[in-house]
């Protein structure tokens, strides 16, 4: 057997981890169990799993259209919006072509171009924020893709309307922008634009969503896409793994998105940025630097010292994410959780 060389040069992409008796501020989930009523969609649904599911999701792609005043043709389900990643360099980049993404933003982009044959090019954020502007610059003929994660895993911070819609007429055509809105629920800037707003004025923009984080169903894996152009939603089809989206998964996310759930959903999503902004406020009380997040997590710029930073974290409970030598990611929690984590952070000044 020789396996591809590329995989011996990949970083790994490092989930965050469970320590039976700690509090886990890891992966950006949400602390709040799933709502009664969505467990009980998805108990109905398991006794179809003998069938395949749908695999073009209609039903759920029909919903999240109407959510958005789209044609259904406009929206492709997925499992988890990882995927739709994935699918999207599949779709758009060849051997030789590049996929552009800021650094440091989320680990997968790293590791889905480089298993699919794509080259990276990383523009470093400017002062923990997408450089938009060289971003622009740095296109050349062969980029494809270009992931723009807003607000950015892991920083939390987010580029502006303005920025963002200067970047858009800057991007040639044919160059596929991805707005990677996995955080976007979270969102209270009213100068951070919504992506769906976007897409009427440009072409090559897709919006990915996912109801992993805001909608508390990481662990069955559904998000989706809102493209411009629907023959970029086709060609997610194309590259789709057969039936990747559960049946459980679509009745789960269809159960959130009915009216009372959503509310439901949207409410502890507004207690999360309550404590996300208690926590900053906090950890800047106690001198740490904290740029301001816009997502329901915080980043530590804590460079060389993050990996010891993160074991004193661990060893007085609290799993955060380290990303050796640059710096800290901790997810908003319930405010026990939070409290715990400040509490650990307090000692470690
Ligand atoms: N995009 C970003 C920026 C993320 O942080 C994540 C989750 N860590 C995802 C996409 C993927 O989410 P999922 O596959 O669960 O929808």
């Amino acid at each position: 057997m020789r396996l591809r060389p590329t995989l011996a040069t990949l970083p790994s992409y490092v989930p965050g981890r469970t320590v039976p008796g700690a509090v886990k501020l890891a992966s950006n989930e949400t602390p709040y169990p799933p709502l009664p009523h969505v467990v009980a969609r998805i108990t109905e649904a398991a006794s179809e799993i003998n069938r395949y599911p749908d695999n073009s999701a209609a039903e759920l792609t029909a919903v999240l259209a109407a959510k958005y005043a789209v044609g259904v043709e406009h929206v492709r389900v997925g499992c988890g919006s990882v995927s739709l990643c994935t699918q999207l360099v599949q779709a758009l980049a060849d051997a030789d072509e590049q996929v552009m993404y800021a650094w440091r933003s989320f680990e997968a982009y790293p590791i889905i171009s480089a298993v699919s044959g794509a080259s990276s090019i990383q523009v470093p954020l400017r002062e923990q924020v997408h450089d938009l502007d060289a971003m622009a610059e740095q296109v050349t003929g062969k980029t494809k893709l270009i992931f723009v994660c807003n607000p950015n895993n892991p920083t939390g911070t987010a580029v502006t309307r303005d920025a963002l819609m200067r970047f858009l007429r800057a991007v040639p055509d044919d160059v596929v922008v991805a707005l990677d809105e996995a955080y976007r629920e979270f969102v209270t800037d009213p100068d951070v634009p919504d992506g769906m707003s976007l897409l009427p004025e440009s072409g090559n923009l897709i919006v990915l969503r996912t109801f992993s984080k805001a909608y508390g169903l990481a662990g069955l894996r559904v998000g989706y896409a809102v493209a411009a152009d629907p023959a970029l939603t086709a060609a997610l089809r194309q590259t789709q793994v057969p039936f990747a989206v559960t049946t459980v998964a679509q009745a789960a996310a269809l159960a959130s998105l009915e009216p009372r759930a959503e509310r439901e959903l949207l409410a502890r999503v507004a207690d999360i940025v309550r404590e996300r902004d208690r926590v900053q406020a906090t950890l800047l009380g106690l001198g740490y630097e904290v740029p301001a997040s816009q997502a329901n997590f915080v980043w530590l710029p804590l460079g060389a010292a993050t990996t010891d930073w993160a074991a004193g974290c661990a060893e007085r409970g609290v799993i955060v994410r380290a990303f050796a030598g640059a710096g800290a990611r901790v997810t908003i929690g319930s405010a026990e959780e939070n409290d715990r984590f400040l509490a650990a952070a307090a000692e470690l000044r």
